[in-house]
C-alpha cells in the first residue's frame, strides 16, 4: 500500500510525497514577512525569517522536524517540517555551530512547537529538541503526555491515524485507499 502511486484528489500528491509536510514559517510569523537567506539573522535587527531561523520580538525559533514512526511500515516515518522556540542562549549556540554543520555537539534543549500541528490544536507545545549529526535538522520529541502527537511519537502511528492526521490537513487519502 505505502508504494502505491495512488494520488491524493485534493493536490496529486502520492502518498508516498504525503509523508513530509512543512510549515515555512512559525505560527507567530505574519504571512507577509518575507522569508530571507539565514544570513540575515545576523545582519538584521528586529523580528527576521530566513529559511531555518526565525526572531519575532523576544522569541527565538528554530526550524526542526518532528517524526512519527509508521507501524508496519519497514521503517517509514511520517516527516512534519516545523518550527520550535528555543532561549536566546540555546538560539545563540546553535547559531554558532549551524554553518560548520556542528550542532550536534550541542546538549539537547528545551523548546516549544511552534506551529498548531494537527490544526486547530493550542500552542506553545513543551518537547526537548534533539541535536542530530551531519547537519540535519534537529528533531522535536514531545513531552506534553496529553497533547495527541505524544503517543504517536512514542508508539508510532497506524496508518489509519497517519490518514487522520493528513486529512487535517485536508489530503483525503484514506477513501482513495478503502474505495478502491
Ligand atoms: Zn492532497
Amino acid at each position: 500500500m505505502l508504494t502505491s502511486s495512488r494520488q491524493c484528489r485534493c493536490c496529486g500528491a502520492t502518498f508516498a510525497q504525503l509523508l513530509s509536510l512543512a510549515c515555512d514559517r512559525p505560527d507567530m510569523c505574519p504571512e507577509d514577512m518575507p522569508q530571507q537567506d539565514n544570513t540575515a539573522i545576523i545582519a538584521e535587527r528586529g523580528d527576521v525569517l530566513t529559511d531555518d531561523f526565525c526572531r519575532i520580538g523576544d522569541l527565538h525559533f528554530l526550524r526542526c522536524v518532528l517524526a512519527v514512526p509508521l507501524i508496519g511500515g519497514d521503517e517509514e516515518e511520517f516527516v512534519l517540517g516545523t518550527w520550535a522556540s528555543v532561549s536566546r542562549e540555546n538560539f545563540d549556540s546553535y547559531m554558532d555551530l549551524f554553518e560548520l554543520r556542528e550542532t550536534e555537539t550541542l546538549s539537547n534543549c528545551p523548546a516549544w512547537l511552534s506551529n498548531a500541528i494537527p490544526p486547530g490544536m493550542g500552542e506553545p507545545v513543551a518537547g526537548m529538541l534533539h541535536m542530530r549529526p551531519e547537519g540535519q535538522y534537529p528533531e522535536l520529541m514531545i513531552s506534553e503526555t496529553g497533547h495527541p502527537l505524544y503517543p504517536l511519537q512514542k508508539n508510532g502511528a497506524q496508518l489509519e491515524e497517519l490518514f487522520d492526521l493528513l486529512y487535517s490537513y485536508g489530503h483525503d487519502m484514506a477513501s482513495l485507499v478503502y474505495d478502491a
